[in-house]
């Protein structure tokens, strides 16, 4: 057994770049203290074993993480904000890569805003959705000082977000209603929001190298600003859903784990 250094060539799969080397007589040399998928790509690292060094062969294909791109029309002028807006909105995420990693909820940020839900995790932060400009947003948890005074203002907060799922959901209310949304159940965990009618872009941050979630300073989720005024609804659902597919790949042997409520650019359009 020889413990040697870790070229990971960009994949996330160890937390020090080292790993054991197992070697028998007679069988090839296994490499363990290392996680079998990559964190972000959730691909199986191939190993080349040499007397100094493990080395992953192939590059991660996002040695930068995903920042996620959607836009979400909202015609009425209303949004829907809360945690989780399921059923009304929902994808099968068997489909993607495993949910815990970056590439897994990268492709779920992607189906989601296909059917009109600008979603993304946030873990257990409870952020709100905040305004900075006339038009434009973010998705935030502020740092409180010693005074417990918050970084970002509070008459600035439209809405709070309590993560039961990990994630934040928003929608086009008339949207929302016309999937089946019920107004009459909805509880206080949901918050309507006026905003200018129009389409909204939404940049998601948590899927970028070295994004901290739990970091001590203002920890900003997701980027929003409204780009294009108006009520007429962009039906581009479908050149969006073709898009997806592109992203789709078979995933056989996945991990056991189910998508939970947790944690390259995309770009798809919402409904
Ligand atoms: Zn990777």
């Amino acid at each position: 057994m020889t413990i040697l250094p870790l070229h990971t060539n960009g994949h996330v799969i160890a937390r020090q770049n080292e790993a054991t080397v197992l070697r028998v007589d007679g069988l090839q040399p296994l490499v363990s203290g290392v996680a079998h998928r990559c964190a972000v790509c959730d691909r199986r690292p191939e190993f080349e074993i040499t007397e100094d060094a493990v080395q992953v062969q192939d590059p991660c294909p996002y040695p930068d993480g995903i920042t996620t791109e959607i836009t979400l029309s909202v015609p009425s002028g209303k949004i829907i904000v809360t945690d989780n807006l399921r059923p009304i909105y929902r994808v099968d995420v068997d489909a993607f890569a495993c949910y815990n990693s970056t590439l897994g909820q990268a492709q779920v940020v992607e189906a989601m805003a296909a059917i009109g839900c600008a979603y993304g995790p946030v873990g257990n932060t409870c952020p709100g959705l905040y305004r900075t400009g006339p038009d434009s947003y973010v998705i935030a948890k502020p740092r409180h000082d010693d005074h417990d005074n918050p970084s970002l203002p509070e008459e600035a907060c439209l809405a709070t977000i309590c993560t039961n799922l990990w994630a934040y959901s928003i929608a086009d209310f008339e949207h929302w209603k016309a999937r089946g949304g019920d107004p009459d159940k909805l509880g206080w965990s949901e918050t309507i929001v006026d905003v200018p009618p129009g389409t909204y872009r939404f940049i998601h941050h948590s899927g970028e190298r070295g994004f901290d979630r739990d970091g001590p300073d203002t920890v900003i989720f997701a980027h929003i600003e409204l780009i294009a005024k108006g009520r007429r609804v962009r039906r581009l659902i479908a050149s969006a859903w073709a898009h997806t597919r592109r992203l789709l790949r078979p995933q056989r042997d996945r991990c056991p784990s189910p998508p939970g409520p947790s944690s390259g650019r995309f770009t798809s359009i919402g409904g």
